[in-house]
């Protein structure tokens, strides 16, 4: 018996499309047959196309891409509330020695799992609609991947994994094998058409990671057709000690070992100078800048002017802060105002990382575009609950959205065509039953910790 399709329309609402060409239409609607977007346009025009849909009502509301977070650690979780080893790090290597480190090392499956559960739940409600996270635990490699894949199905979202191979405890070959035995799998799975998980190779840094760690990974990265999910030039410690102990530079050494690439997201680049960013830019490498992250570590701010000039495509993360994009892309803005004291720029630049640059990035790792409203993209799509208060047209878009959309409810969020939440209310998920075993599980975790 063939399979019924589910087709969902969503119309009625001010539609956004963002991608190349940005439309806004007014009583607008899309059409989601089997996950995959049919038709972007008039309500009233695509009522005809979808005899039997699903139907939200969308009045009062505008129609979006789900948000893509291009770098998240579900894994940070338990550290919500946790206090560190004293005394207080004062930089971030201590920062690293005392909480991070430590923490991931202690990990447990069930840990990893409500580790993964609690913020996909806070991404389905802030609207984030994709996750490319990178993961690490020191103490349970093999098969971690399988623990969030399990969380990340359960939720419903899209996600991209990969665990941060490192040899701080001389352990780097067990992370690149639990990359390998999960990119085998999963990679089975999507060549089978299932696109709602993919994975790619992943290194911590640099500086915990020797030439034979980051050889192979790379090698792999390119065998997998995926690139390599890497902190770079985080702080500025890790350009000293790559200077130091190979006598290059973090991106350099990237680059020699044949790490760059589309498909490679070079995470941070706080401290890269003009010949890493060139480099960057020869590859066409992803950079992913994460703001909060980098003034909560005070490791500096992130040259993005300059690496923008060069061509690089940048994109937005949040390296945990929170699961949800909207805090970090107001933060860029203001952020990189300051640091170049000049109130010009970042209006647009902010608003490009998030809603076009993350789109992009995202999408080399799937089957299908995301982060866009057009036909043959995914139907991953939400509702913000905004009534503009000033026309809200093309021209005035970005204006509405750092400063009305950003700080809005999202009262729907669809996944590959599925509703994940409703008015505000989860479905298939019960919150309070996981909070609540996220809870003992994290006060179990604290004792070992
Ligand atoms: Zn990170």
């Amino acid at each position: 018996m063939a399979k019924k399709e589910q087709v969902l329309l969503i119309g009625n609402g001010t539609l956004i499309t963002l991608g190349e060409a940005n439309r806004i239409i007014q009583d607008g609607a899309v059409l989601i047959r089997d996950g995959v977007i049919e038709a972007v346009g008039k309500t009233a025009t695509l009522r005809k196309k979808a005899r039997g849909a699903t139907y939200i009502n969308a009045k009062g509301k505008l129609i979006m891409p789900g948000f893509v977070n291009t770098h998240m650690h579900f894994y940070s979780t338990f550290a919500r509330g946790l206090c560190p080893k004293q005394p207080a790090a004062k930089n971030f290597v201590e920062i690293l020695d005392r909480l991070w480190f430590p923490l991931d090392k202690t990990l447990n499956a069930d840990d990893i799992y409500y580790s993964t559960l609690v913020p996909l739940i806070s991404a389905i409600k802030s609207g984030t609609t994709t996750m490319i996270d990178h993961h690490e635990s020191q103490g349970f490699q093999l098969g971690s991947l399988d623990v969030i894949e399990k969380a990340v199905r359960k939720v419903g979202i899209r996600g991209c994994l990969t665990l941060g191979a490192s040899d701080r405890y001389k352990k780097g070959q067990d992370g690149v094998e639990e990359n390998v035995r999960f990119l085998k799998k999963i990679q089975a799975k999507n060549r089978k058409g299932d696109d709602m998980v993919t994975g790619m190779m992943g290194l911590h840094a640099l500086f915990t990671v020797n030439e034979d760690t980051l050889k192979v990974t790379c090698d792999l990265a390119k065998a997998f057709n995926t690139g390599v999910h890497v902190h770079i030039a985080e702080d500025k410690a890790d350009e000293d000690f790559n200077k130091k102990k190979y006598k290059k530079t973090v991106v350099q050494r990237l680059y020699d070992a044949g790490g760059l690439g589309p498909k490679t997201l070079a995470i941070h680049c706080v401290h890269i100078n003009k010949a890493e960013m060139n480099l960057l830019a020869k590859t066409d490498t992803c950079v992913v800048t994460n703001p909060q992250s980098n003034m909560n570590n005070a490791v500096g701010v992130a040259p993005l002017l300059d690496m923008l000039e060069k061509g690089i495509l940048v994109g937005l993360g949040t390296d945990a802060m929170t699961p949800g994009m909207v805090d970090d892309v107001r933060v860029v803005n203001i952020l990189q105002k300051l640091a170049n004291k000049d109130p010009r720029v970042f209006f647009v630049e902010s608003c490009n990382l998030l809603l076009n640059n993350n789109g992009t990035i995202a999408s080399r790792f799937f089957q299908k575009p995301v982060g866009v409203l057009k036909k043959g993209a995914y139907g991953d799509v939400i509702l913000v609950d905004y009534d503009p208060p000033t026309p809200l047209n093309g021209n005035t878009f970005l204006g509405h959205f750092l400063f009305g959309i950003c700080g809005a409810r999202v009262d729907t969020t669809v996944v590959n065509g599925k509703i994940l939440m409703q008015e505000g209310k989860l479905k298939g998920l019960n919150e309070s039953a996981i909070m609540a075993a996220s809870r003992k599980q994290a006060a179990a975790f604290w004792k070992r910790f």
